[in-house]
């Protein structure tokens, strides 16, 4: 639920360069680290996927763009997206968007995260991010632009507050009542 829109299945992948102070999750950073990805793990994603409840899949890491993890990272998001068509697939990177838009594996993705984490720029409150620096891109819209390397953001920084939006709901009601009576 912290990795994207809806309940989703989540792979972390071991490798990344990027050593950003502060990272929560350093014990990925070894290209050689983790668990073997086999036939068994690719199932155990596919019985999740499978669910009518999960939205989709996560990259995350580490980092799935590592150059150690590209290819295949590529070669599994195809598979995904052709067995899945209806599910969204996510994938979180240090690198930036304008770095990345024009690797292969873009026509597969969803949504991209993208940017090292600062640890000064961090705020728990921001929604799908670790930092005000990075940017939730929705991937397709940004490649259908004429200009793909200025991407489109699949949300605001902060997720709507619910609060608000209910002292906006009353207004707008009792504007409705005023309306009427002077009517
Ligand atoms: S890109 Fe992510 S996994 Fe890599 S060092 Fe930065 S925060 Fe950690």
């Amino acid at each position: 639920m912290l990795n994207g829109d809806g309940l989703r299945v989540v792979l972390w992948v071991a490798g990344c360069s990027h050593c950003c102070k502060g990272c929560h999750n350093p014990v990925t950073w070894d290209p050689d680290g983790g668990l073997l990805f086999d036939e068994t793990a690719k199932k155990e994603i596919f019985d999740q996927l499978d669910k009518s409840y999960i939205s989709g899949i996560t990259f995350s890491g580490g980092d799935p763009l590592h150059s150690a993890n590209r290819a295949e990272v590529q070669r599994f998001a195809k598979e995904v997206k052709e067995r899945y068509p209806d599910k969204t697939i996510w994938l979180y990177t240090g690198a930036l968007w304008e770095q990345i838009y024009e690797e292969p594996v873009m026509q597969y993705l969803d949504v991209v995260v993208d940017g090292e984490f600062i640890q000064t720029q961090k705020d728990n409150t921001l929604l799908w991010k670790g930092s005000k620096n990075q940017r939730v891109i929705n991937v397709q819209a940004s490649l259908a632009q004429t200009d793909p390397r200025d991407p489109v953001l699949h949300c605001n920084d902060y997720a709507p507050d619910p609060d608000r939006e209910a002292d906006v709901r009353r207004t707008v009601g009792a504007e409705q009542v005023s309306c009427g009576c002077d009517s």
